[in-house]
């Protein structure tokens, strides 16, 4: 019998890749989403079950899983990857805006994973790959409410893999670096407020060195991500990390390797940030 595999965030990127290539590989797929009725691409392949899921709102959580395993009769496995990312000074973010940070990429992987849970017990198997970033162990300016969901999804992860072991069931992560996908965009909620005239000079420094990493044409394909999601979910391996691409693989070694100050020196050299 096919594998299931739901998956959150499916309409671009890393999520609408995976979702391609685990129903190349003769998975049925829940791909989930925000807004289904939009969705034009996955609609003509076949074993791929589009169903409106937001990370945000708990009912269209558990109708989603409902909905898949009705289809398919069970979930095999869980990706959670929706998310997005604030760029800007933290004084600048209203209190709001972190909430909403947190509620997407931390809360709604919570609240995906505690409603799956019944169903892997039930089954004494089933596995969740999280997607974390390389910026789940390293940290980019300005960015540190995204840092501080990734690291959180890191935590929350490794410490999960303890308890799932009794049930039967996996966690894996994954840590892409950067990717050619609507990220760098749509999905990029750009914060910094110039009446806070001491960040300027830094700020707009940042935002410079951003946009030409965001637009060079080294960043990988998220079908490289796809790759990685697929090896983790078949290897048949306890491994609990996975990195995708090379530019993570570098940075994540200089992290382990180099102590605080000389990371964060060669951080700033590399950025250009004095
Ligand atoms: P993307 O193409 O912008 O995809 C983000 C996805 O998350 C979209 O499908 C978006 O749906 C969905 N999403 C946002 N808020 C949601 C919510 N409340 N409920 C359900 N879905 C929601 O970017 P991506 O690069 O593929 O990002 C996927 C994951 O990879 C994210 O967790 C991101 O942090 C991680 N990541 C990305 C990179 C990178 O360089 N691209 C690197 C490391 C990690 P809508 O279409 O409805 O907006």
């Amino acid at each position: 019998m096919s594998k299931t595999i739901l998956i959150t965030g499916a309409s671009s990127g890393i999520g609408k890749a995976t979702a391609k290539k685990f129903q190349a590989k003769g998975w049925n797929v829940i791909a989930t989403m925000r807004n289904p009725e939009k969705e034009n691409e996955l609609t003509s392949l076949e074993n791929v079950f589009i169903t409106k899921l937001d990370v945000q709102d708990l009912t269209s959580i558990t109708s989603a899983i409902e909905e898949g395993i009705d289809k398919f009769g069970k979930i095999d496995v869980v990706l959670n990857n929706a998310g997005y990312g604030i760029l800007g000074t933290f004084e600048s973010v209203a209190r709001e805006n972190v909430s909403r940070q947190f509620d997407v990429n931390v809360l709604g992987l919570f609240d995906v994973t505690r409603a799956v849970l019944p169903h892997f017990r039930a089954n004494k198997s089933g596995m969740f790959i999280n997607i974390s970033s390389v910026g789940g162990k390293t940290t980019f300016p300005m960015m540190q409410l995204y840092h501080a969901t990734k690291f959180a999804v890191e935590g929350f992860s490794e410490s999960l893999q303890y308890e799932l072991e009794p049930i039967g069931a996996k966690i894996k992560i994954v840590e892409p670096g950067s990717i050619k996908t609507d990220f760098s965009g749509r999905s990029m909620d750009f914060q910094h407020n110039d009446e806070l005239t001491e960040y300027n000079e830094f700020a707009s420094g940042v935002m410079n060195i951003f946009e030409q990493l965001m637009s060079s044409e080294k960043r990988n394909s998220p079908n490289l991500v796809a790759d990685v999601i697929y090896n983790a979910a078949t290897d048949g391996t306890n491994t609990l990390r996975y990195v995708a691409g090379p530019d993570a693989e570098h940075l994540l070694k200089a992290r382990k390797t180099m102590n605080d100050a000389e990371f964060l020196s060669m951080m700033k050299n590399n950025l250009n940030i004095k």
